[in-house]
């Protein structure tokens, strides 16, 4: 009978993991050979990066062009599987250039470490006593990363909540970690497993989660960028951005999609530097959420002279060193590309790119709608879903679209009807 259950899957090597994969779903000599491609990742390398692994999964990797920020020129790398995005991010961008492109900054990359407390008899007091031995508990955490201190990061403060919950107060301990160049986890968990015993020993409570926050409140990239009314097609278009940007501030259900549609840049170049983009995605929609209410991450206005401004605020724990940024070849070309220096600048130029792709998406939305960009990609797509070769591709969308039916089923008849004309 078949099984998931492999002991020791991890340590086959490579070829012996594939052939069992090959029995267990029926695979083709073809998918197995698909599944086994490791492009640019040498496979020790990508054995050594994850577990049980067979191989990669490919996305396209395209270079948004037109980027100024700060004056500087910059081209884009975007990793990302959607039609559109990459042409509606180097377009926006173009459409900012005419107006000096985009003014960033950011904080600096603070992140939080959490220690949750709990069984304090006095949660208040307890408090106080945290905050009260500060410096030891700050020395203790910065013990941990001489490398990261070095470099001017390290733990640089404390915060305490006491926390109110179903199972009675919990006393809540932020590590204020200054990450530098690093995304952080590794370096804050660690400094929150080491102070915790100190917690315990302050407060007498038990100490349970020692683990980073992906709310990264301190760790903020900022874009703004102003849109001349004539470049991007007159008032009528920044009439129509302006009532779609206060249809997502004031209802969630277009927020979620106008929030999506600025991850779409955001996750590409993220992905594109070996950046974590679940932290990013995580921390993302739970800014967007920290009002209670939740809200678009950008910010749209008209100025005196009618031209539309738009801003972006937005967490963004992104690396230059650990995690996959530093062993990752295709990210390491990429960064190299982007000429970036540091963590916060790549976090600016990936603010730049979700601020780019909103205006792409809200003026799409509000002028000719989104499907006609899209479609003739999309069109592609299905083409090479319903079979069609190479050669066939051109032919199968150019019907399609002239039908203006962009179906599976449309293209398979439609393939049908070109071989049976062949
Ligand atoms: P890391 O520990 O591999 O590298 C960071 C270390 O590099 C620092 O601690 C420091 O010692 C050193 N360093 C050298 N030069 C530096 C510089 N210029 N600036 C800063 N540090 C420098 O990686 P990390 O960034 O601590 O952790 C990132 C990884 O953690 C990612 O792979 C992520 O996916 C993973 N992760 C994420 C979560 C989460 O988001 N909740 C949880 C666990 C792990």
């Amino acid at each position: 009978m078949k099984t998931s259950a492999v002991p020791g899957f991890y340590k086959k090597p490579l070829a012996e993991r594939l052939a069992l994969l090959k029995e267990f779903a029926d695979l083709t000599d073809e998918e197995v050979e698909t599944l086994s491609q490791t492009g640019a990742l040498p496979e020790d390398l990508v054995d050594r990066m994850i577990e049980n692994v067979v191989g990669t999964m490919p996305l396209p990797l395209g270079m948004a062009l037109n980027f100024l920020i700060n004056d500087r020129e910059y081209i884009v790398p975007m990793a990302i599987e959607e039609p559109s995005v990459v042409a509606a991010a180097s377009n926006a961008a173009k459409m900012a250039r005419e107006s000096g492109g985009f003014t960033t900054n950011s904080t600096d990359p603070i992140m939080i470490g959490q220690i949750q407390l709990v069984g304090v008899a006095h949660p208040n007091a307890a408090r106080m006593t945290i905050l009260e031995h500060k410096p030891a508990i700050l020395e203790k955490a910065n013990e941990q990363d001489p490398t990261l201190v070095k470099f001017g990061g390290g733990a640089k403060d404390l915060e305490v909540r006491v926390l109110h919950t179903a199972r009675g107060p919990m006393v809540i301990t932020h590590l204020l970690v200054d990450c530098r160049d690093a995304m952080g986890a590794n370096a804050v968990n660690t400094m929150a497993e080491a102070v915790a015993p100190m917690l315990e020993r302050l407060t007498g409570g038990r100490v349970y989660l020692r683990i980073i926050s992906n709310l990264a409140k301190y760790r903020l990239a900022r874009a703004r960028a102003v849109f001349s009314a004539d470049a991007i097609g007159g008032d009528e278009v920044v009439e129509g951005i302006l009532e779609a940007y206060h249809f997502a501030a004031a209802d969630p259900y277009r927020c979620a999609t106008h929030n999506k549609g600025i991850m779409n840049g955001i996750d590409a170049v993220v992905i594109a530097t070996g950046n974590d983009w679940r932290a990013i995605e995580a921390g993302a929609h739970a800014y967007a959420a920290r009002s209670g209410h939740y809200s678009p991450l950008t910010t749209w206005e008209r100025d005196e002279e009618g031209n539309l401004v738009g801003t972006i605020e937005v967490p963004l724990a992104v690396g230059l060193v650990g995690g996959a940024t530093a062993t990752h070849p295709t990210a390491k070309a990429n960064v190299k590309l982007l000429g970036v220096k540091t963590a916060q600048e790549l976090a600016q130029i990936i603010a730049s790119v979700g601020l780019a792709q909103n205006f792409a998406a809200l003026r799409a939305l509000a002028t000719e709608g989104i499907q006609r960009g899209h479609m003739s990609l999309h069109a592609r797509n299905i083409a090479v879903m319903a079979g069609a070769t190479v050669e066939e591709v051109d032919r199968v969308v150019e019907r399609l679209l002239a039908a203006k039916v962009v179906r599976v089923d449309k293209a398979q008849e439609i393939l049908e009807e070109i071989r049976g004309k062949g």
